[in-house]
């Protein structure tokens, strides 16, 4: 048994059902109501929306496609800007290069590594100077935290500018009391595999705008116009949620609140685990906030511990226990080399040092206290084989 555990793969954050997914595909086979749109559809984005306190929502076949939405329906084209935080996964920013318009990237602040009020405030002054404010802000909630939204939105209200609230990873968190997702002028969310509630692929673009919501489920379904005819006047794209897998989103997001608990409990045991290590820092939570804990993300000080993110990294994976560096921030790659950057301070860039220093730890709701016990001894080990040796 203990041999068995020492073998089986541990995850970052793997799908976790219910039971009750097959209920709605049952109901969805029944019927034959497998295509195109249907109840299932429209009991999600019904339900995702009160949720979330918003007033609509338009479910598609990812994040990413409701980040395109979103940005197309707030006119991002060809010679705009649009802002976006620079920590964070590549699909954050690659609808703003799909609609050819150029990203401008932000930095984090130390209390959420979320996008800092600091920087955009810069970016925003440049933009003024040179007279091309941008199309859109992207912040990012990342692993379930919420940014600074009332700083954040204060700063883009006074030049008029919409917010884009990716919240692919924290739906189910909240800030000020309101659900994570429901402050900008649009919210997106991603049910993506490795998700808190995933139907294996899909998205949400959620808003409190009802006309421009229903513009975006006309572009969803290839811009058809209302005629006998197939016509179309504008360029649409295919981009909404099957109704089939819209069923097993109904059956996760009835689950979603046990989920975050789950993830919470989670950060809490490797807090406790971690907390005599000298060197260890997690990821904030912002007082009057709520993180889904999506993942448990920490820094180690290599200077006080001895231990580099990459030799934390391998000695995981030699124990078949899947981890990963923070998100490489988008200005450091490849793809938007020379892409302008806006750093928190003169002195502080937020989010190259968390790239540097951060690591995140398997966090699915489905982790046992057995296989966390086993990512917990692995990281102890690392930690006292290197304690007290200079770097
Ligand atoms: C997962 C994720 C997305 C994209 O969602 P998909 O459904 O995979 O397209 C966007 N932004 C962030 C921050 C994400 O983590």
């Amino acid at each position: 048994m203990v041999q068995e555990n020492s073998r089986n793969r541990i995850y970052l954050s793997p799908p976790h059902m219910s039971g009750n997914e097959h209920k709605y595909i049952n109901e969805a086979f029944e019927t034959n109501w497998i295509a195109p749109l249907g109840p299932n559809i429209d009991a999600f984005e019904n339900q995702l929306a009160e949720y979330a306190g918003v007033n609509g929502a338009v479910a598609v076949s990812s994040g990413t496609a409701a980040i395109h939405l979103a940005l197309h329906l707030l006119e991002a084209g060809r010679g705009d800007r649009v802002f976006c935080s620079s920590l964070t996964f590549i699909a954050s920013a690659n609808p703003i290069t799909y609609l050819g318009a150029e990203p401008v990237f932000i930095d984090s602040e130390p209390d959420t590594w979320n996008m800092s009020p600091r920087a955009l405030e810069n970016a925003l002054s440049d933009a003024v100077k040179e007279n091309w404010l941008p199309k859109a802000v992207i912040v990012v909630n990342l692993y379930g935290q919420s940014a600074k939204m009332d700083e954040i939105l204060e700063l883009c209200n006074r030049y008029d500018i919409p917010v884009v609230e990716d919240s692919a990873e924290s739906l189910g968190s909240t800030y000020k009391g309101k659900q994570s997702g429901s402050f900008g002028k649009f919210g997106i969310y991603s049910f993506n595999g490795n998700k808190i509630i995933t139907t294996s692929g899909g998205g949400m673009l959620v808003s409190n705008d009802t006309e421009l919501l229903e513009k975006a489920r006309f572009l969803a379904t290839q811009a058809r116009d209302a005629a006998q005819h197939y016509q179309h006047s504008q360029t649409g794209y295919n981009y909404r949620m099957s109704n089939l897998l819209a069923g097993v989103g109904r059956a996760q997001l009835e689950v979603l609140n046990d989920r975050v608990a789950a993830r919470r409990n989670v950060f809490d045991k490797y807090v406790e685990a971690f907390a005599c290590k000298p060197g260890i820092q997690f990821m904030p939570e912002l007082g009057n906030s709520m993180s889904n804990r999506w993942l448990t993300a920490m820094t180690v000080d290599e200077q006080v511990s001895g231990v580099a993110i990459p030799t934390l990294l391998g000695a995981l994976a030699g124990q078949n226990i899947e981890s990963r560096h923070v998100w490489k921030p988008l200005h450091l790659q490849p793809l938007f080399a020379g892409v302008r950057f806006y750093a928190h301070t003169a002195e502080a860039n937020v989010c190259e040092e968390l790239f540097r220093t951060g690591i995140c730890l398997p966090s699915g709701s489905s982790l046992s206290a057995t296989d966390q016990a086993r990512v917990i001894d692995c990281i102890i080990d690392v930690m006292n084989k290197y304690a007290g040796k200079h770097v």
